[in-house]
């Protein structure tokens, strides 16, 4: 049986372009790009070419762009190089949906003396903006706010934030690994100071990342050590993976339209789909702001993990909204944060497509999923009450 994978918000399959790509700096080309000597120091040449395909899928100066091993180190790079560099300045501005590379960071450093400010959101997933501006001080550090969510995939309006942001003199970073690759970005004149991706989103290798840094901006580095990556991060280059991530920026540039139109023609139809075949079904987040490739749906009284599993015996894979901590299921943080009722909030999956995809594979599930989450419910007996 062929996998239907529809996780891709958790990860991705490397592109084959990008894996010949990075075949050669294995065995062939496996020089130290610090090094004097040619065989090492031509290597220093396809990273810059790298750097600068990272730069134009979202808009930026070759310059900008800093190598990182994942979107957790990029996201944690830019919040502690900001309270590094204005180290008088204790507080922090985030959300209550961002991802716990953002949000346990700002946990911590709450704990080490900050005050941080977390802007909620409302029933579909959306940013209380005018909070979130009332909360500007002068004492404010930084304002990290996600470009879109990974659970539901609903988009916060980042152009028109960092403006905001700017306009007070305070450093906003955004949280892009889910956004870049899926919709257009360009930050040539925005007011994003720093911005995080990360490879094995969008058909790179895992262990690669990037942190966008605005040319001026204050920088503190986060892993101290060589000389690498401009004096900006030690550690000897991930050479292969950084050259794949290079690629996959490429790739993901040209294909920005197939995911805004194929992808989001496939998402559309599993949605509809699941609101024509199953009863008592909430779609998560704002419908009319949101990736192209995510669906985050809450099946009424059934458990999101029966229903990962019984699809998982037809090799279809998709994630839930909830996590097992101490042996109890609690919904996700987004989830709560979004005020989902409990019992939809426990039966929420979320469905996440790539370009891989294709149609069968949607009608496949479409096939399968009403007998399960049918069978799931003639089970549970809150639903016999109703
Ligand atoms: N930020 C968001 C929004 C994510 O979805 C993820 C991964 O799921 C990360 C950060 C962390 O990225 P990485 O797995 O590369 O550390």
């Amino acid at each position: 049986m062929q996998t239907i994978y529809l996780d891709n918000n958790a990860t991705t399959q490397v592109a084959s372009e990008v894996i010949s790509e990075m075949l050669p700096y294995f065995q062939n080309y496996y020089g130290n790009p610090s090094s004097m000597h040619t065989f090492g120091g031509q290597i220093k040449k396809k990273i810059e070419e790298a750097r600068q395909k990272v730069a134009e899928l979202i808009g930026a100066h070759n310059k900008e762009i800093l190598f990182t091993s994942c979107g957790t180190e990029s996201d944690n790079t830019a919040i502690m190089s900001a309270l590094l560099s204005y180290p008088e300045k204790k507080h922090i501005i985030t959300s209550r949906v961002e991802h716990p590379a953002v949000k346990n960071v700002c946990e911590h450093m709450s704990k080490n003396g900050y005050r941080v400010t977390y802007i909620p959101v409302d029933s579909k997933g959306r940013l209380d903006l005018d909070f979130l501006y009332s909360q500007l001080t002068d004492d404010t550090s930084i304002v990290s706010i996600m470009w879109a969510n990974n659970e539901t995939g609903v988009l916060f309006p980042i152009e028109e934030i960092a403006k905001k942001v700017k306009e007070k003199g305070i450093l906003f970073h955004t949280d892009a690994v889910q956004a870049v690759g899926k919709i257009p970005i360009n930050l040539k004149d925005s007011g994003v100071d720093m911005l995080s991706i990360s490879g094995h989103k969008i058909h790179a290798p895992k262990g690669v990342g990037a942190l966008y840094i605005k040319r001026g901006t204050k920088f503190a580095p986060f892993l101290i050590g060589g000389h690498q990556e401009s004096g900006r991060r030690g550690g000897t280059e991930n050479v292969a993976s950084i050259i794949g991530f290079g690629k996959a920026c490429e790739l993901s540039k040209n294909l920005l339209y197939e995911m805004d139109t194929k992808v989001k023609k496939l998402r559309d139809k599993l949605e509809e789909g699941i609101l024509k075949r199953i009863p008592k079904v909430i779609i998560n987040g704002d419908t009319k702001n949101r990736l192209p490739n995510t669906l985050n749906v809450s099946f009424e009284y059934v458990e999101g993990e029966s229903i990962l599993l019984h699809m998982n015996e037809y090799n279809i894979c998709a994630s839930s909204g909830s996590a097992c901590t101490s042996g109890s299921l609690e919904p996700s943080h987004v989830l709560r944060a979004m005020g989902v009722p409990f019992t939809a909030a426990h039966g929420s999956i979320r469905f996440s497509l790539s370009n891989y995809n294709k149609e069968e594979e949607i009608d496949f599930v479409m096939q399968k999923l009403p007998e399960i989450i049918n069978k799931l419910r003639s089970m549970s007996p809150f639903w016999k009450e109703l």
